[in-house]
């Protein structure tokens, strides 16, 4: 299965490391690189031990956790 990045519209995979799915929103899925994402400030990484990252979606603004 393959997307298309929301801000370069490269092609993203869906078992690549840093390739970024959000597919459980209502009327939308959205792509990205982690490279594109970190580089809009959608994305951050947590601090602590989990090192869980932290996407806001771009299209709605929801927080999720990758
Ligand atoms: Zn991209
Ligand atoms: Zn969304």
């Amino acid at each position: 299965m393959n997307g298309e990045c929301y801000f370069c519209h490269g092609i993203v995979s869906a078992p690549e490391e840093d390739h970024i799915w959000l597919t459980e929103h209502d009327s939308h899925e959205v792509y990205m690189h982690e490279q594109c994402a970190s580089g809009h400030n959608v994305i951050e990484r947590e601090q602590d031990s989990t090192g869980e990252l932290l996407i806001t979606c771009p299209e709605c603004g929801e927080v999720e956790t990758v």
